[in-house]
């Protein structure tokens, strides 16, 4: 078993050994991420306790001899442990920040050069005295910072308050008022290094997740945006090949799918018809009954063709009161018996305009298209098949 004399000195070795690897852990978590200060604070903080540690046992070892220099060392140590702890506090704490700070680093700091030229050691009680205002500042910093709801400052104050215990401990058996057991400061300073790092680690990891949880919110709304912006833009393209009084095809959407078609017949050989239609004496409706009357008519119309025709059918407005009707899979016999459905139907379907019901009738010219033939070439002949129905009194349907 040691001597009672050397237990102090093994308890002091022990926690230097602890202190240098508890720092080196602090200056690496620093080191990766230097944006986490407080990692450096506590490696500071902790170099200071090593430094008043290592000391300390040399003192001891001086016996009655002190070396004024040794305890110059020895002080240095807890004015940056002081300081340290402050900067590490205020980092962990920051809510309840403390004026005044500077003039005390400079009174815990400024004593020490002046000890070391003057070889007097008096002015050291000064700088003791704004170490330990510090401490108490720093620690005060963290029981307001859980005062005020910092629920996760809590471990950093119970840290704070152990080592004031610590402290009184010693300075009771300091004064003989206790039995002396050695270690107290140091297992005080220890304890609240370790509730530090616990509270820096969890102050990184709460980091860590509110960033997550930004990128998640993030994505959420960039996936939101980018679905409104694709049903914008398939209502944008629908709007593009839509006929707005109508609501059917138009021009560019008709011939769009003719090509389309075409490519298909090309394959499959089979016949594609297109039949113009144009209404009757429109101009009649217009001025008898007014424009509106005529878009009603317009309408009611594109309706009821519409319906007169099969779903893989078009129908489209060609121009102002022209329709033109896209039939696949149809040759110019289907196409007449189409467009003959179709001019009954309507015939049979006045427009109701006010009290009226309106007769409104409709003129159908129909082509086949020839595998070679362009698609201008088979316009062509539907618009001349139509001429020819126009000729032939209206209300009725020619073929090419
Ligand atoms: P036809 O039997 O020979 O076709 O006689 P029509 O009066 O229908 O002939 P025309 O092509 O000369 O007249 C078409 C009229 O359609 C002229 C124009 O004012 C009208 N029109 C064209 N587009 C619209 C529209 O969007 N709304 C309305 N209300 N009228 C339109
Ligand atoms: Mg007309
Ligand atoms: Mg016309």
């Amino acid at each position: 078993m040691a001597p009672m004399a050397e237990i102090p000195d093994l308890i002091d070795a022990f926690g230097a050994g602890l202190y240098v690897l508890f720092g080196i852990i602090q200056l690496d978590l620093w080191l990766r991420r230097r944006e986490r200060r407080g990692h450096l604070w506590l490696a500071g903080a902790i170099s200071g306790a090593l430094l008043v540690d290592v000391t300390g046992i040399l003192l001891r070892r001086s016996g009655t001899t002190t070396d004024p220099g040794l305890q110059i060392a020895n002080h240095l140590g807890v004015v940056v442990a002081s300081i340290c702890l402050f900067e590490l506090f205020a980092v962990l704490a920051p809510r309840h920040p403390v004026r005044g700070v500077r003039l005390l680093y400079a009174s815990a700091l400024l004593p020490l050069p002046s000890a070391l030229v003057t070889g007097t050691t008096d002015l050291l009680a000064l700088s003791l005295l704004s170490c330990a205002v510090l401490i108490l500042l720093a620690g005060s910093r963290a029981v307001l910072e859980v005062l005020s709801g910092d629920r996760e400052a809590r471990l950093l104050a119970a840290g704070f308050v152990v080592l004031a215990l610590c402290l009184l401990l010693d300075l009771l058996m300091e004064f003989g008022l206790l039995p002396t057991v050695p270690g107290a400061p140091i297992a005080g300073f220890f304890i609240l290094f370790v509730a530090a790092a616990q509270t820096l680690a969890e102050r990184s990891e709460r980091t860590l997740r509110e960033l997550e949880q930004l990128r998640r919110e993030l994505e959420a709304r960039v996936d939101e945006r980018t679905a409104q912006l694709r049903t914008a833009n398939l209502q944008l393209a629908e709007a593009a090949r839509t006929d707005s009084l109508t609501g059917l095809a138009n021009r560019r959407a008709l011939l769009e799918r003719f090509e389309a078609e075409r490519r298909r017949s090309a394959r499959s050989e089979a016949p594609i018809a297109l039949v113009m239609a144009d209404i009757d004496h429109f101009k009649r409706v217009n001025d008898e009954h007014g424009h509106a009357a005529g878009d009603r008519v317009l309408q009611e119309i594109a309706a009821t063709l519409r319906g007169a025709l099969r779903a893989q059918d078009t129908v489209a407005r060609w121009g102002g009161e022209e329709f033109l009707l896209l039939l696949p899979e149809t040759d110019l016999e289907g196409a007449l018996v189409a467009a003959e459905a179709a001019r009954t139907r309507i015939e049979e379907t006045p427009v109701r305009v006010g009290e009226q019901l309106l007769p409104v009738t409709l003129s159908f010219g129909a082509a086949q298209h020839a595998p070679q033939a362009t698609v201008d070439e088979t316009l062509a002949a539907a618009d001349r098949a139509l001429y020819r129905a126009k000729k032939s009194g209206r209300n009725c349907v020619r073929p090419a």
